[in-house]
């Protein structure tokens, strides 16, 4: 089918991947992440599996070639499974280039078939520390056995994984290269990202934040760090370490919203589990999908929702976290919204 729309924003950029979250629950609580006693939304306010479906379709057929599910946790809504299935048909027929997840892993031991089944050929998987009680202490009662088997089953069942590891000056940072050695010799790259103030209630950040920076540089004083070149419009800048990658080609990424802002090539917008889409992780502007598949049965309500979102895409974002030592460009901002709302 042709593009019904051209998904080109004001600067000139396609937008080719989406990141969709399919849940603001979590079986989790990271420090950095949620507060201790998060609320969440009522169910009612959240897109059905038909609405995600609608969607997830009218964007494909607009030219979104990468679609990436997140959350929240995505495997802990109950049909997550059979939604994703419904999805790998449009990976199967082609007519998506790719569809992927973004999990803790806690609950990818059981789903790992399925997900293979579905299409799904890498996957993101989030795990701040090798050290059960300091994985625990991160994650509010986080069990690593859970995501260690679930990363195993992954890979007996085909799917790549890359490691999500966010860099915390007081719970990891000591033990990244560690980590980075486990990750690399199992054939998996490994992000490491910069916390982002993202969420009123969360406390401590500033204090855990530690720039990648000065955590390549540590890396450097006893690896041979090389840049490589990476045309993927992602947030990351790709290293390869001669030491734990370089004969497997596995991949270290540094993500670093903060000491270097990635926007010039963002080519990906969120969508949230109540169906409203920012452009950008760093600002609140954003438009209501869910009206717009609520409230009209036909495309025709998307497509102008879409026209208004592609209008709104910043140059850049404006992220600020205060006395962290930062000279950027930038207004003072945090979005009140968590990650787990927008969809990492
Ligand atoms: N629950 C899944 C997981 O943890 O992978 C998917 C959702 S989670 C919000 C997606 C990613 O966002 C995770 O890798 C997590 O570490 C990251 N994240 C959450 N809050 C963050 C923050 N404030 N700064 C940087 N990364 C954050
Ligand atoms: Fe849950 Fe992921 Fe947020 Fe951790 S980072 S609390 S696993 S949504």
């Amino acid at each position: 089918m042709s593009p019904r729309l051209q998904l080109i924003d004001g600067f000139g950029r396609r937008l080719s991947y989406v990141r969709l979250s399919v849940t603001d629950r979590c079986d989790l609580r990271c420090t950095y992440c949620m507060s201790e006693h998060q609320t969440f939304l009522p169910r009612k306010d959240l897109l059905s599996f038909d609405e995600l479906e609608r969607l997830s379709l009218f964007l494909i057929d607009s030219g979104v070639e990468r679609l990436r599910l997140t959350g929240g946790e995505p495997l802990v809504r109950k049909g997550i499974l059979g939604f994703i299935a419904r999805l790998g048909e449009q990976v199967h027929q082609g007519r998506l280039k790719e569809l992927t997840l973004t999990t803790n892993g806690t609950l990818l031991a059981g789903a790992a078939p399925a997900l293979a089944q579905a299409g799904i050929r890498r996957i993101n998987v989030s795990c701040d520390s090798l050290k059960p009680e300091v994985y625990r202490h991160i994650t509010r009662g986080g069990d690593l056995g859970k995501v260690l088997a679930g990363i195993e089953a992954a890979q007996d069942a085909g799917i790549r994984i890359k490691l999500n590891v966010v860099a915390l000056a007081q719970d990891n940072r000591a033990e990244l290269p560690e980590i980075i050695a486990f990750a690399n010799a199992r054939g998996m790259d490994v992000s490491l990202i910069e916390t982002m103030p993202l969420g009123d209630e969360i406390s401590g950040r500033e204090a855990q934040f530690v720039s990648l920076k000065d955590v390549l540089a540590d890396l450097r004083s006893f690896w041979h760090v090389e840049g490589v070149p990476d045309a993927t419009g992602g947030p990351a800048r790709y290293y390869r370490v001669a030491e734990t990658g370089g004969q497997n080609g596995t991949r270290l990424g540094l993500i670093t919203p903060l000491s270097d802002n990635f926007c010039d090539t963002c080519n990906r917008v969120r969508i949230t589990c109540t169906g409203q889409l920012y452009m950008c992780l760093g600002q609140d502007d954003h438009v209501d999908l869910r009206s717009a598949l609520r409230n009209a049965p036909g495309d025709e309500g998307l497509c102008r929702a879409l026209e208004q979102a592609l209008a709104l895409k910043p140059k850049a974002h404006d992220f600020f976290i205060g006395n962290a030592g930062l000279a950027l460009p930038v207004r003072p901002h945090s979005p009140a919204r968590t990650m787990s709302l927008t969809g990492g």
